[in-house]
Parts: C-alpha cells; sequence; structure tokens
C-alpha cells in the first residue's frame, strides 16, 4: 500500500492560519503585536533571501518587524551592542541574528548575547538545558526539530511507547528531536535511539523504527529495505543534486529513497514540501509564545 504523504506545505498552512488568530486576539486584548527583530549583516545572498522569507511570513501574519540590515565591517562591539538595545526593548519579543557572520565577529559570543527568553531560534545555553529539562521548563523549542515534532503529532501517528530512531547527531536537528519524542508529554514518551557515521548496523536501527527521522544530508542514503512496514518517515534532508536547466532552479532530494520508501512506509514527508516549509512556521510560533508570555497570557 501507498503511504500517506505528510505534507509540510499544508501543516504550515494551518499553523500560520492559528498564529494570525492569537495575534488578533492580541491585540484585540492587549492592543500590542508580537515584535520580531532581523539582524543581517553583510549581503550574502542565500542569507538575504532566508531574511526576506522570515520578514514576509512574520508581516503576513500582523507582527511588528524590524529589519536591522548592518554592514559588512560592523564591529563585534557594534553588534553587541545592539543586540542589547533589543534585549531590553519590550516591543520586541524575537531576536533573530542570521548567520554566517563575518570573521571579525564571534559567531557564539553573538548568540549567547541574545537574551534567552527572546532567543526565538532557541540555540542559547539556556535554551538548550531548559530543552534537556523538558515540560514547562522548554520555554522555546529549536524551529526544525519543533517543527518535525509537530508534522508527527498532527499526522497522527502514535508516539507514545514508539522506537524512535534519529540518523544524525547535530545540535540543531538529531539531538534535541531524540531528546524532545523521549520527554514526558504529548507528541513524545518514545524511545529514542540517535545512530550516525560510527554506528555499527545502521540498516539494523533503523529496521526496527515504528518513527524513522533522518538528517544526515546523504541523497539516498535510507534504502527502503531498512524501513519497517507501516513505519512514518520524517526525512530532514535537503541535497542539491542538479539543476533544472528550464527553471534554473535547483533539483533537492532528501536523504530517503523516497519514491521506494512510500511503498513500505505508513506515512511519509516529501522533499521538498515536508520539513522545509515547517521551520519559518515555528521560528513564527516561538515569537507568538515569547509575546504571550512578556504579556502574561500562558
Ligand atoms: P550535519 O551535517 O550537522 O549533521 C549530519 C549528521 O548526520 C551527523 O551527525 C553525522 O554523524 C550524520 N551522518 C552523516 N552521514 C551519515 C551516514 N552515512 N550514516 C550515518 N550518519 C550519518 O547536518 P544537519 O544540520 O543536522 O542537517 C542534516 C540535513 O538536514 C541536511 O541535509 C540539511 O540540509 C537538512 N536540514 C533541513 C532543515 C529544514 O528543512 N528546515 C533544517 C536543518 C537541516
Amino acid at each position: 500500500m501507498t503511504a500517506e504523504i505528510i505534507s509540510g506545505t499544508q501543516i504550515r498552512k494551518e499553523i500560520l492560519a492559528e498564529i494570525k488568530e492569537d495575534v488578533e486576539k492580541m491585540k484585540e486584548k492587549h492592543g500590542k503585536v508580537p515584535g520580531l527583530v532581523t539582524i543581517l549583516v553583510g549581503s550574502n545572498p542565500a542569507s538575504q533571501s532566508y531574511v526576506t522569507l522570515k520578514i514576509k511570513t512574520a508581516l503576513s501574519l500582523g507582527f511588528h518587524e524590524i529589519q536591522d540590515d548592518q554592514p559588512e565591517d560592523i564591529s563585534e562591539e557594534d553588534l553587541l551592542a545592539l543586540i542589547e538595545k533589543y534585549n531590553n526593548d519590550d516591543d520586541i519579543h524575537g531576536i533573530l541574528v542570521q548567520l554566517p557572520l563575518p570573521d571579525q565577529i564571534d559567531d557564539k559570543k553573538v548568540l549567547n548575547a541574545i537574551n534567552p527568553d527572546k532567543d526565538v531560534d532557541a540555540f542559547h545555553p539556556v535554551n538548550v538545558g531548559r530543552l534537556m529539562i523538558g515540560g514547562d521548563e522548554a520555554k522555546f523549542l529549536p524551529c526544525t526539530p519543533a517543527g518535525i515534532q509537530e508534522m508527527i503529532v498532527r499526522s497522527g501517528t502514535e508516539t507514545s511507547g514508539a522506537e524512535v530512531v534519529v540518523v544524525g547527531r547535530s545540535n540543531i536537528v538529531g539531538k534535541p528531536i531524540a531528546v524532545m519524542m523521549a520527554q514526558k508529554g504529548i507528541g513524545a514518551n518514545a524511545t529514542s535511539t540517535i545512530v550516525h557515521t560510527r554506528t555499527k548496523d545502521l540498516a539494523g536501527h533503523c529496521k526496527r523504527a515504528d518513527i524513522l527521522i533522518v538528517a544526515a544530508g546523504v541523497p539516498d542514503l535510507v534504502k527502503p529495505e531498512w524501513i519497517k512496514p507501516g513505519a512514518t518517515v520524517i526525512d530532514v534532508g535537503v541535497n542539491r543534486v542538479g539543476m533544472n536547466e528550464e527553471t534554473g532552479k535547483a533539483i533537492l532530494k532528501g536523504d530517503v529513497d523516497f519514491e521506494a520508501a512510500k511503498e513500505i512506509a505508513g506515512k511519509i514527508t516529501p522533499v521538498p514540501g515536508g520539513v522545509g516549509p515547517m521551520t519559518i512556521a515555528m521560528l513564527m510560533k516561538n515569537t507568538l509564545k515569547s509575546a504571550q508570555w512578556a504579556l502574561g497570557d500562558i
């Protein structure tokens, strides 16, 4: 039987509509809306396009949005002072610094200067610690793992007691999603295993997964025979495997052999149109939450 496709494009639409409704309620109740500042240093074209997408989404939801572009040669001291200004601005609930930063600036120092309560990317060590503690402590969840968990929940996949295998141990995807799935709570209570480049029997681990989450960055790494029949497969990988000569756009492929896997899995995410569209939606959700906390609504 062919698997049900979990569409990130569709779920993203639902989440953004829910956020928009909450923003309207906030405006009515408090006369305030969530505030997001995006800080872009220099003019890296990929960074510019990511930032533009974030700004467009924030504006479409009715957020107060500040686009604060800075020159390539800004000093670390000036950038830290700028972050401090937004840390102290009550109308700003989320601060985003687009990476990479130029060589004269220490990325870590800058990200760690963001007030953890406005760190909507959830990369600050305080938020990583809160995620480990779990429950109400986990103020913001990192956006890609939060998007993955949301897709698992909204697709009706049972997680309690499920075997979850995560391929990849990065700080932004693999490690956090494995911890989140093992926590107590909705869309969690699973038994998590992380596998990586040094794992002895990758196929064997994948084969026993009720939920297989793949974030390796290797096209077609997961073969159809590694998938347990009926499993939910979440493919996080985004790999450029060529160029469409007609459109001039990159051809993208996931880490799972989708065409073959969809004949074995019960549910599966496509690439593109799967996890990718979820990340910015979850960033917006974190910004809304931050504003709701600041206003005492949650
Ligand atoms: P990363 O390179 O930091 O980590 C990859 C991990 O996969 C490593 O821990 C490595 O041990 C493991 N790995 C690599 N090759 C392997 C192999 N052959 N066998 C077993 N394990 C292997 O990558 P990342 O930042 O976690 O991203 C992973 C993929 O997800 C990339 O394709 C990236 O583009 C994509 N991604 C997508 C989104 C999104 O859609 N929003 C967000 C983040 C990352």
